[in-house]
């Protein structure tokens, strides 16, 4: 009998894995990794499919079979080397299928312990990822466009960046160029990746051969022929065989250029280069839209002049770059005891001033420039973001908690200050939110146990166990209607007129007491309850406004907050649409609220949605605008009719800097012919930069407070 602890032997484990493997949808080889070369040995159907080798061809030979004409040297050493040390990895390697297409392969690498102890057989899952290794290098060219032009906002350097960059990071050994038509409509080669610029304007020459095709919206040349003899000479030595173009057109359709690409070897255009060209034309779209209307733009990375920190997203950008490079680190959230107490005593601006020397203070700190990275957090915190291991990072909270040696000097007195600090680690895996959360959570804890330092610890996490208790609930929330709504109005900023209202789910919960919707909401999207909630939320609406309007009395629009989950559902329209028609509430007066999210990527789809929405008469807004900082281009292409600025973008706005975002984003949106609401008006001040500014609605506790149906009644009826 065969016992079933026992490992395999050698002689039993190759046919088990093959029997195995055989059973996979996905590209499974055994590798044999005791031989120096690694060969394969087995690979199933699916593996020869990725490939496009026969097995023939693949058994006996190794990885290195999948190396081509740019697969990084080093990489495959690397490979190489990974696989010598028989120990489990993933990585992503740009393999070769055998005619030659690249795709990013994501490899799984496990080897097999056999009796005794020996492992003689590997298993390589390999999946192919080219798709989200292209959009990711996409959203981080993006940033990048970004940032160039906010250095200097200059077309020329920005498109330039984005040919260099596509040449080097793309999939396939190309030159990138980029075209754009000028006032008298001539093309100009403005920019080039590796291709000298004559040669670029040697090949607007070209003589477009009758193999030339034209596939949604990209010209594709694979013969490049040219009659003149002089450009001809120009050309030749650079061995190009074929060429793809694309025309990109402004929002309005007018053509504005062509991005181009040239080929060395004679490659038939695939749909991952026709995707990967359609979601480039709208960054280079933007750049050149920009750059020509607003240098103001450029400040959207930005250094926050009075306090002297960064910008977020500066730090995210640094702070991604760190943990993609794998560096080891910590998230440090740094908060003075004192704040709120110098804030109550001398004022706001004393505040500033303190988290101003406390942050001169640590920057003072020897060999740390390199090493650290810091943004404001909130008013009374601050993060530190600080790569060094953990022996290193005890020293380093040390040195920070020494800087509360000495008193600081606020409003002419000497003023000693404590101060609490939660920390979280960043790793690989936890997205950045998520350690910032973590380390939040960690700075609660520590006011909550009076102690200083505070680290973030998953295993005891009493957040988890509070998620799941919410996770639980939820369920006999739903049940039991145990959600209520509350109304908060949008004001006119001119008139100081109700416009509207914005309807906000409340949960008072007969286990938990309130429940925050940033607390539920989430967890309601992780298990698909969120639905049930926005529809629950709806219909309370839709009774409220069909009572009063069956009453004869006065209505105004309500927005309803639609999770982009909901959002994209099967049944969405649907349902949402004869929900509101059950009713009997004519469509302008119910309008939509999705939060800008990674997931309004999913850029036809979101178009699809929002037109119908749009044709049956209902207006949708993007909520949280700003905080999604890498959507600025697809925006445009999506016809919602309102943004609503972000409370954080608000909540800073007496800065000089973030002032001129907020301008920026004002001025944008009625380029868009879009409206603009500014979210969490706290303050007169607010409000009137606001006001000058010529932003036209707000919201905020400044104006109204979220209030009770019973109130909003009350105030309909006194307008
Ligand atoms: P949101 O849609 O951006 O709503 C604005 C939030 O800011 C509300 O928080 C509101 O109470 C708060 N707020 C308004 N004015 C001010 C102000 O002047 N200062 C400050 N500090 N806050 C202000 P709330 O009610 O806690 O809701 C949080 C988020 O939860 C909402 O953000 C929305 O994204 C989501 N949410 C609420 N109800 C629903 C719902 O029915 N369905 C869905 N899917 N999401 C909802
Ligand atoms: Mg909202
Ligand atoms: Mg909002």
């Amino acid at each position: 009998m065969h016992n079933t602890n026992m490992p395999l032997t050698k002689d039993e484990i190759f046919p088990f894995l093959c029997h195995i493997s055989e059973h996979f949808q996905s590209g499974i080889a055994i590798i044999n990794i005791k031989k120096t070369d690694f060969p394969f040995v087995y690979c199933n159907e699916a593996f020869i499919s990725l490939t496009g080798f026969s097995r023939d061809e693949l058994i006996g030979n190794g990885i290195s079979s999948l190396r081509g004409s740019i697969t990084n040297e080093e990489m495959d050493a690397e490979l190489l080397h990974l696989l010598s040390s028989k120990a489990p990895f993933e990585k992503n390697v740009l393999h070769y299928q055998k005619d030659g297409t690249a795709f990013w392969n994501h490899l799984t690498f496990q080897p097999i312990k056999e009796r005794g102890g020996i492992t003689t057989y590997a298993l390589l899952h390999c999946k192919d990822i080219t798709e989200q290794m292209l959009s990711k290098m996409l959203s981080k060219l993006e940033h990048e466009v970004y940032i160039e032009l906010e250095k200097d906002g200059d077309l020329k350097n920005t498109l330039q960046l984005i040919a260099e960059k596509v040449e080097r990071y793309y999939i396939r050994d190309i030159y990138c160029a980029i075209h754009i038509v000028k006032e008298n409509r001539q093309l100009q080669a403005i920019a080039s990746g590796s291709l000298p610029l004559r040669v670029i304007k040697a090949l607007n020459h070209l003589e477009i051969s009758l193999t030339a095709n034209y596939n949604d919206n990209v010209i594709y040349i694979n013969e490049l022929t040219l009659t003149n003899h002089h450009y001809n000479k120009i050309i030749q030595g650079y061995n190009l065989s074929s060429c793809w173009s694309k025309p990109i057109y402004s929002n309005e359709k007018k053509l504005l250029g062509y991005i181009s690409i040239y080929i060395k070897e004679n490659h038939p255009l695939k749909n991952v280069d026709i995707e990967f060209l359609k979601k480039l034309s709208p960054i280079i779209a933007l750049s050149m839209k920009y750059v020509e209307q607003k240098q103001e733009l450029k400040r959207l990375a930005f250094f926050d002049k009075s306090t002297g920190l960064p910008n977020y997203y500066n730090f995210y950008n640094q702070l991604e770059k760190w943990v993609e490079d794998k560096n080891n680190g910590a998230i440090l959230l740094v908060h003075p005891g004192e704040y709120s107490s110098i804030v109550d005593l001398y004022g706001r601006k004393f505040g500033d001033e303190l988290i101003h020397q406390i942050v001169v203070r640590i920057l003072s700190l020897a060999n740390l420039k390199e090493k650290m990275i810091y943004v404001r957090f909130s008013n009374s915190s601050f993060i530190v973001a600080v790569k060094k291991s953990n022996k290193k990072l005890n020293n380093f909270i040390n040195q920070i908690l020494q800087v509360t040696t000495f008193p600081f000097r606020i409003a002419d007195r000497d003023i000693f200050i404590t101060l609490k600090i939660g920390i979280s680690h960043f790793e690989e895996n936890v997205t950045l939110d998520e350690s910032i959360r973590r380390a939040d959570i960690a700075l609660t804890n520590s006011h909550f146990k009076n102690s200083t330092i505070s680290f973030f610890k998953k295993e005891t996490d009493e957040i988890i166990q509070r998620e799941l208790n919410i996770l639980n609930q939820l369920h006999f929330a739903l049940q039991n209607e145990e959600f209520t709504v509350q109304l908060q109005p949008k004001i006119a900023l001119s008139t100081g007129t109700i416009e509207g209202f914005e309807a906000l789910a409340r949960w008072n919960s007969p286990v938990l007491g309130n429940v925050s919707p940033s607390e539920f909401i989430a967890i309601a999207e992780k298990s698909r309850k969120i639905n049930e909630i926005d529809i629950s939320i709806l219909k309370l609406v839709l009774n409220f406004l069909s009572s009063r309007l069956k009453n004869g009395q006065k209505i105004v629009p309500i927005a309803v907050n639609i999770s982009p989950v909901h959002f994209y559902s099967e049944s969405f329209v649907l349902d949402f649409i004869s929900l509101v028609e059950e009713y009997e509430i004519p469509p302008e007066f119910i309008k939509i609220e999705i939060t800008e999210s990674a997931q309004l990527m999913d850029l036809d789809k979101a178009k699809e949605i929002l037109s119908e929405l749009k044709m049956l008469g209902y207006e949708s807004s993007i909520d949280d605008f700003g905080v999604g900082f890498s959507s600025l281009s697809y925006l445009q292409q999506l016809p919602f009719s309102e943004i609503k600025i972000d409370r954080s973008f608000i909540n800073n706005i007496s800065n000089a800097e973030m002032h001129a975002v907020v301008q920026t984003i004002v001025q944008l949106a009625e380029n868009l012919r879009m409206q603009v609401v500014a979210e969490g008006i706290e303050t007169a001040e607010q409000f009137s930069i606001l006001q000058k500014m010529g932003c036209k609605s707000g919201q905020g506790y400044y104006f109204f407070k979220p209030m009770s149906l019973e109130q909003a009644e009350n105030l309909l009826d006194t307008i």
